[in-house]
């Protein structure tokens, strides 16, 4: 894809789940979704999200930069995910309940906003834990 930033260059994304680096893709919603985050080492070192076709710049608080509109009809769905025992990622919540896993990492961190969930980093992500 092209840089969305406008420098020119052409950046490289893997789908490919086989190899080291891969992206996951997606087209459901409003357009695509990749995860992780897109963060380029090098160059103009952009850093973005596309989620449901918006891109979201990382670390810039401008207007524009918006995330999609929320939907807060999957916290329900999200929480039910979450063990009690057991801290589990946007990742691993995202795909118990087939979610995005954006969409899933901002409803846990409502969950959290709320008391409903705890989370906390393990080896630089964040966990999460349904709330006692
Ligand atoms: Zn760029």
């Amino acid at each position: 894809m092209a840089c969305p930033d406008g420098c020119g260059e052409t950046l490289v994304i893997n789908l490919d789940s086989r190899a080291d680096k891969a992206w996951r893709f997606d087209t459901r919603g409003e357009g695509l979704t990749l995860f992780p985050s897109v963060w380029r080492e090098g160059g103009c070192e952009s850093h973005f999200i596309v989620w449901r076709g918006h891109i979201l710049w990382c670390d810039r608080f401008e207007d524009g930069n918006r995330e999609p509109p929320y939907n807060p009809a999957i916290e329900a769905a999200v929480l039910g995910a979450m063990d009690d025992v057991q801290p589990r990622n946007a990742v691993e919540l995202a795909d118990a309940i087939d979610e995005l896993v954006w969409d899933v990492n901002r409803a846990a961190g409502r969950l959290v906003a709320h008391g409903l969930a705890r989370s906390w980093k393990i080896n630089g992500g964040w966990v999460f834990l349904r709330a006692e």
